[in-house]
């Protein structure tokens, strides 16, 4: 099951190891402290150095050690509610501006990283989301065939004849393809806007955990695990870390893991065969597998979510390993290189949020999208900082939602995952 040199670690920290500790110390003052180093809190730090503001990146673990290198590097245009859906709640406009954002945030990604140049094997290979039954077939068929006025896109269908032009699989009953949507090496892409962030003039410092914010009369003090740092302005850039720091805010995400893992090298024929055009795939699941070959072809990165508890990607491993096979059974006696989790930060409407409470900025909630929407809305956010008008987004609008009882520890997601894993088992 396991390869020799196993390791319990994203695959993407071979290629990008995790930075090591630099001895900065502490500033005393800061004009921006943004706490959390991820695509969030980078963007946002690019922006506010530019902006020759004294910018500081705080991180509780190793910068990047959040979602920001760990996820599956599947660049889509991230919203999850459909056009319908939010149109019912928020109105036709409203659900106009949301889409639009989905589609900005993608163009952004991939601008951001042609024109700054970062090297993270960032190519445009296009989604083939497959329909797990032909009812589910049918119902993304009729989706692609209502075009929004100003939204109009160039996704199509692949019926089931044709799915081996896409994918070498008879699991699935033909799919949408997305041919905008990209793969990317997350944690290159993550190291790269690191080097940005350092360029413009911020500070990141690894394993300096914000422990309580208070306000003062000049802005904010906050204390650290390294000591206090007063600034005028903060961001909470800690999606699905979010923890009691900010207890307004972690009463409305839910975090949930997500794991992923990692084959042995294969054959380059067999990967003609599997992957023929190294398209990122995501099905109709309700619990949703996601995978793609890594970007040297060598192998292929299986995520999904498995599992409410387990933290030990030794367990979470076979599992996957298992639905990998069930829809490529060529990979029977492949082994795992690498397996690994993080946590993502659902909201309860499934939308993002950007907004500033009590003078502290955020922008959170990606709901397991955010390789894409979390640097865009970090640099959004960035500018709302500097006061420029162009960094409000429809997301400031949104309410941000919680229930009733809850304080950040999901109960409620037992119940639900194997109701949803109950759906998917009767193929509905
Ligand atoms: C396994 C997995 C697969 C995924 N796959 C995809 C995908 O293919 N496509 C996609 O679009 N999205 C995917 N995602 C989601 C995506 O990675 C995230 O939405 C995105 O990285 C969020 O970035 P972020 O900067 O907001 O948060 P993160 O990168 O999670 O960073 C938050 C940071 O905050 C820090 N922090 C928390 N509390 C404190 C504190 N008190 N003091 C200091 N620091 C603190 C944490 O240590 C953490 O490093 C995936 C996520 C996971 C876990």
């Amino acid at each position: 099951m396991f390869t020799q040199d196993f390791k319990a670690q994203p695959y993407w920290w071979d290629r990008s190891a995790p930075p090591t500790e630099q001895t900065t110390e502490l500033p005393k003052k800061v004009d921006v402290l943004i706490i959390g180093a991820g695509y969030t809190g980078l963007h946002a730090a690019i922006q506010t150095a530019r902006g020759s503001r004294h910018t500081l990146v705080i991180d509780a673990e190793h910068a990047g050690w959040g979602c920001s290198t760990r996820n599956g590097g599947q660049v889509s245009n991230s919203i999850k509610p459909s056009f319908s859906e939010l149109e019912k709640t928020h109105g036709k406009d409203m659900a106009f501006a949301i889409h639009k954002e989905g589609e900005h945030s993608l163009k952004f990604t991939g601008d951001f990283i042609r024109e700054e140049n970062l090297d993270c094997s960032y190519a445009e290979v296009g989604c083939f989301h497959a329909a797990h039954n032909s009812a589910q077939y049918d119902k993304l068929a009729r989706a692609l065939d209502y075009q929004v006025p100003g939204l109009e896109h160039d996704a199509y269908m692949i019926p089931r004849s044709e799915q081996h032009f896409e994918l070498g699989t008879d699991t699935y009953f033909g799919g949408a393809i997305f041919p905008q949507h990209a793969s990317v090496d997350p944690a290159a892409y993550h190291k790269g806007l690191m080097g940005k962030a350092r360029d413009a003039g911020a500070s990141i410092i690894s394993c300096c955990a914000a422990e309580n914010i208070n306000r003062d009369k000049s802005g904010f003090s906050v204390k650290t695990s390294k000591g206090t740092v007063q600034a005028d302005k903060v961001i909470i850039a800690t999606n699905g870390y979010t923890g009691s720091l900010t207890p307004r805010l972690q009463r409305r995400v839910i975090p949930i893991g997500s794991y992923v893992i990692a084959t042995e090298p294969v054959a380059k024929e067999l990967m003609d065969k599997l992957m023929p055009k190294d398209r990122i795939v995501s099905d109709t699941r309700k619990v949703v597998y996601y995978y793609r070959p890594s970007p040297d072809r060598s192998r292929i990165i299986f995520g999904g979510r498995v599992s409410l508890r387990e933290s030990n990607p030794r367990f979470s491993a076979p599992k996957l390993h298992q639905s990998l096979t069930q829809i490529f059974p060529e990979l029977e006696h492949t082994k795992i290189s690498h397996s690994w989790m993080g946590f993502v930060a659902f909201t309860f409407d499934s939308l993002m949020h950007v907004g500033a409470e009590d003078g502290l900025h955020y922008a959170m909630g990606y709901c397991g999208s955010g390789v894409g929407m979390a640097g865009y809305l970090g640099m959004r956010m960035g500018q709302q900082v500097l006061g420029l008008e162009q960094g409000q987004t429809p997301f400031n609008d949104i309410k941000f939602q919680t229930r009733p009882l809850y304080t950040g520890k999901p109960w409620f997601l037992a119940p639900s995952l194997m109701y949803y894993r109950f759906m998917d088992s009767l193929n509905i």
